[in-house]
């Protein structure tokens, strides 16, 4: 079958032809770990947990690689305002999201590498960037010469001078040009730092994921994952850096998957409209955040809203329906079959080639209700069961014996509005902050937010206790 994907390297929708027939080396951009997972990873994780199981279904030998981002700005300022050990603060968020993500029915890597137990490599791959005169030292650091890798901008479609006058490069003194970027940052007081020929230092973000895909899929392989977010700089950088080192081409495929918006709103923390994956999973089944998610084409901007996860309820209880109109109370299944007449094989065909197509997940729902539709009238029987049931794994869905699926509580409703306790005990110390540093005009007007939604504030001897009111 002929696979095509959206490739950003090229701006058009490709053919994909693997380096090595029926092979597929992949290496997606994982989380920085300095906080819990929101509702834009789970949108990356579940299509590209679809991507690879559509790859396996199609007989590929995939090798799929997430990174943990253990070692960056955010994590140490992290860790300093909230008084723990930056190794701590990383090792719970990690766990934090394997747990997330083993929730969300995300099969794990086959290569989880964190960047801090890579730093050989990193190294070795900066002191090779310096012998060959694309990275300089200035004033302890290493920078990579932007100016150096004439392709630089191949990927994002940006011209370096229209990077100059814009505001997205950080000025520094040191550099020789305003466009150069750090590979390795010397070491400040205080914070964690490795020995390197260089001195005393911690990597640079891009360059932690130009060693670990070298290191575990050659200097040459076929896909790289990420969310839009990441196309500038940091997938420029990788590019720059890899091709640069080893002097050939560096990924063959970049696919990048949409944001999702909040009622229309960019989500963001500022705002108060971000919501982690814990949250979700507070008051929806996983299967209805995966049907939202799957809902859109990876690539689409996505409009998150409780009434667009809710009236995904009724799409899964209408899939779920088809396998328990066979099975009955009793759950007991028909005997495995394969597609063996006309209709269920073009079933097949149809949902397959809606994956193959820039992974459609949209289109191949589509054909899941069509199957769901001809069991529901009794026709295509065991075939069409067992049709129905394994294409829908390959999107991580209906892995719930039916019965039951009707019987659990598939939207809990949460006792107070809007509020999950996660968002109460966030907002309570968002509270806290603004009374320590004197902002009593913020701490007030959050006292009213959470009094609006029903919280009643109970401060004693320093702490703030809460109940529903
Ligand atoms: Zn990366």
């Amino acid at each position: 079958m002929k696979i095509q994907f959206y490739n950003s390297l090229t701006g058009k929708k490709e053919e994909f032809v693997p380096l090595v027939a029926k092979e597929a080396k992949i290496y997606c951009c994982g989380v920085t770990v300095y906080d819990l997972c929101h509702l834009g990873h789970a949108r990356g994780a579940i299509n590209f947990d679809v991507l690879r199981a559509f790859l396996k279904a199609e007989g590929y030998k995939v090798t799929f690689v997430k990174n943990y981002t253990d070692i960056d700005d955010k994590i140490i300022a992290r860790a300093q305002e909230s008084g723990q050990p930056w190794a701590a603060l990383t090792e719970a968020m990690i766990e934090a999201h394997d747990q997330d993500m083993a929730a969300l029915g995300v099969f794990p890597p086959d290569i989880a590498p964190k960047a801090t137990q890579h730093i050989a490599e990193i190294i070795h791959m900066i002191s090779d960037l310096l012998a060959k005169g694309f990275a300089y030292a200035a004033g302890g650091d290493i920078f990579f010469r932007v100016r150096s890798f004439l392709e630089y901008g191949k990927l994002s479609g940006k011209n370096l001078d229209d990077l100059i006058s814009g505001s997205r490069v950080e000025v520094n003194e040191v550099k020789e040009d305003a466009l150069d970027f750090a590979l390795w940052k010397k070491a400040k007081p205080g914070e964690p730092s490795w020995q390197s020929p260089f001195g005393e230092g911690r990597p640079g973000w891009h360059i932690e994921c130009s060693a670990m895909a070298k290191k575990y899929l050659g200097t040459h392989f076929d896909l790289h994952l990420g969310g839009s977010d990441l196309i500038f700089p940091h997938h420029e950088n990788e590019i720059a850096q890899s091709e640069c080192c080893h002097q050939e081409a560096f990924v063959n495929y970049w696919l990048h998957n949409g944001m999702v918006k909040i009622d229309a709103h960019k989500m963001s923390k500022s705002l108060g409209n971000f919501f982690t994956i814990r949250e979700l999973l507070e008051k929806y089944h996983p299967e209805l955040i995966r049907y939202f998610v799957l809902s859109s084409q990876y690539r689409a901007a996505v409009n998150f809203s409780e009434e667009a996860v809710e009236r995904g309820l009724e799409g899964l209880d209408r899939l779920y329906g088809a396998l328990f109109k066979v099975e009955g109370e009793t759950g007991s299944k028909p005997g495995r079959l394969g597609p063996q007449s006309d209709v269920a094989k073009a079933y097949h065909q149809r949902f397959m080639e809606a994956l193959a197509d820039d992974l459609n997940t949209p289109m191949a729902l589509a054909v899941l209700f069509e199957i769901a539709k001809d069991l529901n009238k009794g026709e295509l029987g065991a075939e069409g069961y067992w049709l129905l049931h394994d294409l829908s794994r390959i999107l991580g869905l209906l892995e719930d014996q039916p019965a039951h699926w009707f019987k659990s509580e598939r939207i809990k409703t949460l006792k107070t509005g809007d509020l999950s306790n996660t968002q109460i005990e966030e907002l309570i110390a968002q509270r806290l902050a603004a009374r320590l540093s004197k902002n009593w005009a913020q701490a007030d007007q959050l006292r009213d937010q959470l009094s609006n939604a029903g919280i009643l504030l109970i401060d004693r001897d320093g702490t703030t206790q809460w109940q529903r009111k």
